[in-house]
């Protein structure tokens, strides 16, 4: 297994390396392949990802991703949109689930749902033009995307508790009517019991009702927006892994950003990054991967935890904890 290991940018730099530290106490045969993308690079060298980099990333058969400053400066190509693009990694999947004796915003922990966001189309499309007068951005939704990630919510669902929530805005987006029509008549070839809800409906049902929805599908931006907002509910943005999933390629990262504000401070939460881990490892079908969840009640209960969640530990302790606990355990 060939493993290309991005840092990126800010926090990334130091979540990366301990969720790295974790995937080592499995002692797997990985063959690791680092590479320097992003932001700080861009500024040194003026570029932030190169053709033989995205050749590199081809070669290998999955990263894992930390966090990249995205800059609104029109030169700059963003690497995630690319590399998602590229790998035709078109299911973004992010769990979200209470860890033990965390409660987010609602003070809650009787949730546990899903939300697969289509990750290559939408308003992510890549095509706008910016103007003095006039901006806009092109929103695209296609029936062979809609299917693709119908037919993988639909999978998931199966899984899990056969039900499926569609997301989506088709009131006013009229585009929106496509990817709904397609969820729908995929869900009920699949005998999946559906319904479907507005996304503005949906983001204050998501905080009100969390622990009635399982499975969620929905386009793009809608996705990459509820999904931060989700992390609310779990207690901290640094608490919540993804996976952007291919048919050929898998890409984990933390749902976070670079989070300039605590960057090179030391005390960014690594737990995201770790449970990335745990969701290459599932990936990789290594049943192993469970201990993680184990390793994490042990981290949260000995309150090895960092200033989001109230605590004062750095992000090296807590890796080094969740690490220690799986050599000695595994
Ligand atoms: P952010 O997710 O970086 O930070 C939002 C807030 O959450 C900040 O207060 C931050 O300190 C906190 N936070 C985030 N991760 C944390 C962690 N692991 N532990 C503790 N606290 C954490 O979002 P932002 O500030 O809007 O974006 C910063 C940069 O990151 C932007 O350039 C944005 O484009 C980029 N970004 C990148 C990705 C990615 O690479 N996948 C995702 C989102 C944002």
């Amino acid at each position: 297994m060939k493993l290309a290991v991005i840092e990126g940018d800010g926090i990334g730099r130091e979540v990366i390396p301990a969720a790295v530290k974790v995937l080592d106490a499995f002692g797997l045969e990985f063959e690791i392949v680092p590479l320097e993308l992003g932001y700080t690079r861009w500024e040194r060298t003026g570029t932030a990802m190169s053709s033989e980099d995205l050749d590199t990333i081809k070669g290998c058969d999955a990263v894992l991703f930390g966090a990249v400053t995205t800059v609104p400066d029109p030169s700059y190509k963003s690497v995630l949109l690319t590399i998602r693009k590229e790998l035709d990694l078109y299911a973004n999947i992010r769990p979200v689930k209470p860890l033990p004796g965390i409660t987010g915003v609602a003070g809650r922990n009787d949730f546990d749902f899903i939300i697969v966001r289509e990750n290559t189309e939408g308003l992510y499309s890549g095509i706008e033009e910016i103007g003095p007068e006039l901006s806009w951005t092109k929103r695209i939704i296609t029936r062979k995307g809609s299917e693709r990630i119908a037919e993988y919510a639909c999978k998931l669902a199966k899984e899990r508790k056969n039900r499926l929530t569609i997301v989506h805005k088709s009131n006013v987006l009229k585009s929106d009517k496509l990817f709904l029509d397609v969820c729908r008549k995929t869900a009920a070839a699949y005998g999946i019991e559906y319904g479907d809800m507005l996304v503005d409906s949906m983001a204050y049902s998501l905080i009100m009702h969390p622990e009635r929805y399982d499975v969620v599908v929905t386009t793009n931006l809608f996705g990459d927006i509820l999904s931060d907002m989700c992390a609310a509910l779990v207690g901290s943005l640094g608490l919540v892994p993804s996976a952007n999933i291919g048919d050929r390629y898998a890409f984990f990262e933390p749902v976070h950003g670079s989070a300039p504000d605590i960057a090179g401070k030391g005390i960014a939460n690594p737990l995201a990054a770790i449970l990335c881990v745990k969701m290459l490892l599932e990936w990789m079908g290594e049943s192993r991967s469970r201990i993680i969840d184990e390793a994490i009640a042990h981290v949260l209960q000995k309150k090895i935890i960092t200033p989001d969640l109230g605590g004062t530990a750095s992000t090296i302790e807590v890796g080094n904890a969740v690490a220690e606990y799986i050599v000695k355990n595994v």
